[in-house]
């Protein structure tokens, strides 16, 4: 890959509008594509037609959530900030021609471009994780889950859910297997963390209280341990026999998309795009990487709220290098994190403080249903009756589960 820094495209000529080009429209590329204006031809781009609230995809699993509650369309939230969707696979950015290029071959030309292309999973090259387990990155995968958990749980006899990974994703699923299958007889849930207790960069508070949570519960925690092998019904793992599993969930980490080595944004594959903490990329100067996929000269977790800031940081940046001015550092703020662990507790992590309460659920719940409402403002029509769908049939099953 080109390591020589591109400087920024001067804006198209005469009366034309600078082109500004987001790839990724979830939480940082829909936030950049809000905060640009009609001074630009902007074009979001995106491979789903759907906005994904993904920190609450763990209610898939236990049925209070449905996928519905979880997404906003995204061809209305671009056209209600004034610019065009195209739902498409991005393959390429050629960064020196200033293309985006999609999977059908269309070419969309840019002065500066935004990307916002999130991670995939991690699965670290463990044979058989990706053809045997399933994902915990979207809608749709936590819907399978949540299927094939109901399937499980109709059967007769014993079944066993193995879920590989004991960060907050994995904790979030135990959580609501158990609020709705906790009840099963012959259920067993093992958990898999290759750290020496659950959630290991949080504080210890909360490995305790989750094994507190599950002790009139058959879950068994296997720390300390790494899975070496996945086939459809065993999950084989270091220092122990194979754990039988009817259905293995992945929630192992998280790398960087193949699309930002392959555009030359990134030095190796799976690596996060350096950039600057102005947000620019370290190697082009008319691109700009936010999101998951940036990697800040001090790393920050993957969450949510960075993803939003980022993105407005970006969209004011973007606007400052076309004008030619200085542009401002991403300066983070910190929110706290809600990890919910079904209907048994929530964590209030910030920093080496955690708060925990069961009525800390409702908390997480406001933040999901207050963003939601600022990304998709109900003023009427579909919007309005969305956000109504969203909060009485969230309350409803929140109530109605067992
Ligand atoms: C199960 C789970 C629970 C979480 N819980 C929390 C939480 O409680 N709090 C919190 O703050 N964060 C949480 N997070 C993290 C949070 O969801 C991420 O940090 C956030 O989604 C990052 O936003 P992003 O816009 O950078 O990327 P993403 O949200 O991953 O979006 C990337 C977008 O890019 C699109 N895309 C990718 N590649 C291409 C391509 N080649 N062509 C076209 N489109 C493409 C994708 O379709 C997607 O829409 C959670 C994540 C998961 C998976």
């Amino acid at each position: 890959m080109t390591s020589r820094r591109r400087a920024t495209r001067p804006p198209s000529q005469g009366k034309s509008r600078p082109r500004v080009v987001v790839v990724g429209a979830n939480f940082a590329g829909l936030a950049a594509a809000q905060h640009l204006d009609g001074r630009y031809a902007v074009t979001v781009i995106d491979r789903s037609p759907w906005f994904e609230w993904l920190p609450n995809i763990h209610e898939l699993l236990s049925g209070v959530k449905r996928p519905a509650d979880l997404r906003l369309p995204r061809a209305r939230l671009v056209k209600r900030a004034g610019h065009r969707f195209v739902r498409a696979e991005v393959v390429r950015i050629e960064v020196p021609d200033g293309a985006v290029v999609t999977a059908t071959g269309r070419r969309f030309p840019f002065d500066a471009c935004i990307v916002a292309v999130g991670g995939v999973d991690e699965t670290f090259g463990v044979p058989g994780a990706e053809r045997n387990a399933l994902s915990f990155k979207s809608v749709d995968e936590c819907a399978e889950i949540g299927r094939r958990l109901a399937q499980l749980a109709r059967r007769e006899g014993p079944a066993s859910v193995v879920i590989v990974g004991g960060g907050f994703e994995g904790i979030e699923a135990l959580g609501e297997i158990l609020r709705r299958y906790g009840d099963r007889k012959g259920l067993r849930v093992s958990l898999v963390e290759a750290g020496p207790r659950l959630m290991p960069k949080s504080p210890a508070s909360i490995d305790r209280a989750v094994r507190r949570h599950c002790a009139s519960h058959d879950v068994r925690f296997l720390t300390g341990t790494r899975v070496t092998r996945v086939t459809p019904t065993r999950v084989h793992v270091t220092g122990g026999k194979p754990l039988r599993s009817d259905l293995t969930i992945w929630t192992g980490g998280v790398k960087a998309p193949p699309l930002l080595r392959a555009s030359g944004l990134a030095d190796r594959d799976g690596r996060w795009a350096p950039v600057t903490q102005a947000l620019r990329s370290k190697h082009h100067d008319n691109v700009f990487v936010i999101g998951d996929a940036a990697g800040l000269p001090q790393p920050l977790d993957k969450q949510a709220y960075y993803a939003l800031q980022m993105g407005v940081c970006a969209a004011g940046n973007v606007e400052r290098a076309l004008a030619g001015r200085r542009l401002r550092e991403f300066k983070p703020s910190a929110k706290g994190m809600l990890v919910a662990f079904g209907a048994l507790d929530t964590f209030l992590i910030a920093g080496r403080s955690v708060i925990a309460s069961p009525a800390l659920a409702a908390a997480k719940e406001a933040v999901f249903q207050v963003t939601m409402a600022q990304l998709d403002p109900p003023l009427g029509g579909d919007a309005l009756r969305g956000a109504a769908r969203r909060i009485v049939g969230s309350a409803r099953r929140r109530l109605l589960s067992p």
